[in-house]
């Protein structure tokens, strides 16, 4: 096996995506093809968060002209945050998606609610998308760090397959293995036939979404390969990780074809060991999952962007010289120099904590991040 490496800007997709396949000689082996981008949040793939919609339709296009029909072509994504309908509706319309329904008379699909086989793995049965099997499985992640697994690459895009209730599973300790164990067991049973890694933007900080301690990261590259372990061992080689210390990816032998890695190596900033903003600590662990880390990244992204909250944010961090937020289900005691009065729980996971410490928090799963934001600013409104 090999990874094929080309360069390609959003405009070249294309042409750039046949010429990626051809390199290493991929032929679909069934008629019917199962397209898994990642599309973990509701925001432009400019920002590097998404996978570029062009760059699935240069990849529906691709199949098209080997004969599959677009009738057998099936691109679906599962994300804890967007899983309830109307959410999975506005993540397909603000990511850009909703060009590719419009083009080819499709729909994206929500795996929440697909067809699902049981597969027998290490932590006894999980049930994952029928697709998998009945359809050739083409999956498509973005390089980005990740803020519990270093990097999000081919191996994590494979949560998108989960059920929910599975998703929220992965990150719970006793509930499988820990969650790095998890994606590497995961991708003993889920096999993709062919992977493309988009590089074109990429994430590098505290990923896998923009907040305030990420930022997005021009490669204009493209990746391609038919084994899920060793394109990311190519991905972590240029993103400058030593890939003994991802905990979920094991060091294989590679080999490339393409652009030679040496002029391409970079060198990513990894994620942080906690997010800080200002004076307000987030504490968040393994046992936080998506859709939390989600809710924390939009909650500052609106903090942020929006005046009249900043301006309260700003008022909070001039009155007050630590703020602790607490996620997961980690935490059996308040953080070192967490001040009660000023630390704040969310989620259910955390209501434990909360209810024996007497402190506030939102109890809701995931939590809301506008009840999130009414819930810290209440410290400077009362
Ligand atoms: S409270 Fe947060 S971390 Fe816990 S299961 Fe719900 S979304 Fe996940």
């Amino acid at each position: 096996m090999t990874v094929g490496i080309i360069r390609s800007s959003l405009k070249e997709v294309d042409s750039k995506v046949p010429e990626l396949l051809e390199l290493i000689k991929y032929k679909p082996k069934k008629k019917k093809v199962f397209i898994k981008p990642n599309i973990v949040d509701a925001i432009n793939a400019k920002s590097g968060v998404v996978v570029p919609p062009q760059l699935v339709d240069a990849l529906i296009e691709y199949l098209i002209n080997k004969n599959i029909s677009i009738n057998d072509i099936v691109v679906a994504e599962g994300t804890g945050f967007f899983n309830e309908e109307k959410h999975f509706k506005r993540l397909i319309k603000e990511s850009g998606y909703i060009k590719l329904e419009k083009k080819y008379g499709i729909e994206i699909e929500n795996l929440e609610n697909t067809e699902r086989i049981t597969k027998t793995w290490e932590y006894g049965e999980i049930e994952l998308p029928k697709y998998i099997e009945t359809h050739e499985y083409i999956n498509i992640p973005v390089m980005k760090t990740h803020s519990q697994a270093t990097v999000t690459l081919a191996m994590k895009n494979q949560k998108g397959l989960l059920l929910l209730k599975d998703k929220q599973k992965f990150h719970r300790t006793n509930a499988y293995g820990n969650l790095h164990d998890s994606i590497l067991e995961l991708a003993k049973v889920a096999i993709p036939d062919l992977i493309i890694t988009s590089a074109i933007f990429a994430i590098e900080g505290h990923g896998p979404t923009l907040n305030p301690q990420s930022k997005t990261k021009k490669l204009d590259l493209l990746l391609a390969g038919t084994d899920l372990i060793e394109i990311d061992n190519v991905c972590c080689n240029i993103m400058g990780f030593d890939v003994n210390e991802i905990k979920h990816i094991p060091k294989v032998e590679f080999s490339t074809v393409g652009i030679p890695l040496d002029e391409i190596k970079t060198k990513f900033k990894g994620p942080d060991p906690y997010m800080k903003v200002q004076n307000v600590y987030v504490h968040s662990s393994d046992g936080v999952c998506t859709q939390c880390s989600m809710a924390i990244s939009r909650m500052f992204r609106k903090i942020l962007f929006v005046e009249e909250i900043r301006e309260k944010f700003e008022k909070l961090n001039k009155n007050y010289n630590r703020i602790d937020l607490i996620f997961g289900s980690d935490f059996t005691e308040l953080p070192e120099h967490a001040i009660p009065g000023q630390t704040f729980c969310f989620g259910v996971c955390t209501t434990n904590l909360a209810k024996e410490k007497d402190i506030p928090y939102v109890k809701e799963c995931p939590p809301h991040y506008n009840d999130m934001i009414k819930l810290i600013l209440s410290v400077v409104e009362e």
